[in-house]
């Protein structure tokens, strides 16, 4: 079979299924929605592009070159602006349009009827190497700050090859006696090396775009399934999860740590006089101001309806006390704006200190919810440390 019809069909294949791909992201997923717009077109150019050069020596195809380096412009632009979507850079849609409006006008309106087949290509080319290079640069920043410098070096490494391979051949292109030599070695081969690689980076580059719309996803999935969705704050598994290692230190190197459980009062009247709003309000009022005022180490929860859930490590009784009576006070100074009102609130307190390695985790919690208990039996608007739990 034909190598060129071979290498169309495998152009045609890949870039139809990414193609596919990146629609199907887009339009019926909605994964990174305008992005992966931009990186459909991309594909589809860019493989309409690849298949310029086997079709033209199928069908034999006049100034073939031409239309390819517009098209790889166009992907590259297509490219670029989903990737400056994806990142939430800035648009650069001005210079976008006046680069593909400003190729197509010279390569295919002025250099084809005035027989300029040479200048085009290599200012074409020249023009392709210069926004894979641009992109590369553009992007390393944000990749790497998002994701990782590995994706990052490897995205820029890969543009930037890409870059070197289309200024290698504009180079070539551009000084007579080097383009005349270079049909002399094995132009044909040396050619199909240029579309292959070519190829290989489309494929690359695809594969890198599509990894990281996943990894997106994966930390978004990831943070939500830690996170508390009124607050922001952590929820009760990723706090539960914390406290569990925790105690692993505790038993293994005797570490002790506080635990701190902070109970809204009377938060159901605020909801029944003002409305379930105003208690979210509250709710998110309250989550900012123990969250400001724990140490950066500290980690604060919301365990569910109007109870926070405060880890204090390597915190001791009376430093836990302290830092509780320090949160409490905070919050007593808080005032949430609320129509013509505001709202003012306190809380109550159960602290408990994990010193004992046999204790268990639920044991630990049991003490802190009882401590509670008795902070709101004995009026409110107050901390009561538990009872020590002594060495078995
Ligand atoms: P106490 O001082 O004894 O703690 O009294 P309280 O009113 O704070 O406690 P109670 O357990 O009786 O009421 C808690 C209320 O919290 C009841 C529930 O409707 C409300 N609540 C739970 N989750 C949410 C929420 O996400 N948003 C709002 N607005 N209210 C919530
Ligand atoms: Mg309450
Ligand atoms: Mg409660």
């Amino acid at each position: 079979m034909d190598v060129n019809a071979v290498f169309l069909a495998t152009v045609v294949l890949v870039h139809g299924l990414v193609t596919l791909i990146w629609w199907m992201a887009g339009s019926l997923l909605g994964l990174s929605r305008r992005a992966a717009g931009h990186w459909m077109v991309a594909a589809g150019a860019n493989g309409l592009a690849l298949s310029m050069l086997p079709l033209h020596a199928l069908l034999d195809l006049p100034a073939h070159l031409l239309f390819a380096n517009v098209l790889v412009v166009w992907a590259l632009i297509s490219m670029r602006r989903g990737l400056q979507s994806f990142l939430r850079l800035r648009h650069t849609d001005l210079s976008h349009l006046i680069v593909s409006v400003g190729i197509a006008v010279f390569n295919l309106a002025i250099c084809i009827p005035m027989g300029w087949m040479r200048v085009g290509e290599v200012i074409g080319t020249a023009l392709i190497a210069g926004l894979l290079w641009r992109t590369a640069y553009e992007n390393h920043g944000p990749l790497s700050f998002e994701f990782s410098e590995s994706l990052a070096k490897s995205h820029s490494t890969v543009l930037g090859l890409a870059g070197a391979l289309f200024a290698g051949a504009a180079v070539v292109m551009s000084i007579p006696s080097l383009h005349e030599a270079w049909r002399q070695v094995n132009a044909e081969l040396t050619t199909f090396v240029f579309l292959f690689t070519h190829l290989l980076v489309s494929i690359a580059s695809s594969f890198m775009l599509g990894y990281m719309v996943v990894m997106r996803l994966v930390k978004k999935l990831e943070h939500m399934s830690h996170h508390d969705s009124l607050t922001g704050l952590l929820n009760r598994r990723a706090i539960e999860y914390l406290l569990d290692r925790e105690m692993q230190r505790l038993q293994r190197f005797g570490e002790q740590f506080s635990l701190l459980i902070v109970d809204i009062d009377h938060f159901k009247r605020i909801n029944d006089r003002l409305g379930h709003a105003a208690g979210d309000a509250v709710l998110c009022a309250i989550a900012q101001t123990l969250q400001a005022h724990a140490r950066e180490v500290d980690r604060v929860a919301r365990f569910g309806g109007e109870e926070f859930c405060v880890l204090l490590p390597h915190t001791l009784h009376d430093g836990a006390v302290l830092a509780a009576e320090r949160l409490r006070e905070a919050i007593n100074q808080v005032c949430i704006p609320w129509g013509d009102e505001t709202i003012a609130v306190t809380i109550s307190t159960g602290m408990a200190t994990a010193e004992n390695p046999a204790e268990t985790l639920s044991a630990l919690m049991r003490r802190a919810d009882e401590a509670l208990y008795q902070a709101k039996t004995d009026g409110r608007n107050r901390v009561v440390a538990a009872p020590r739990a002594m060495a078995a």
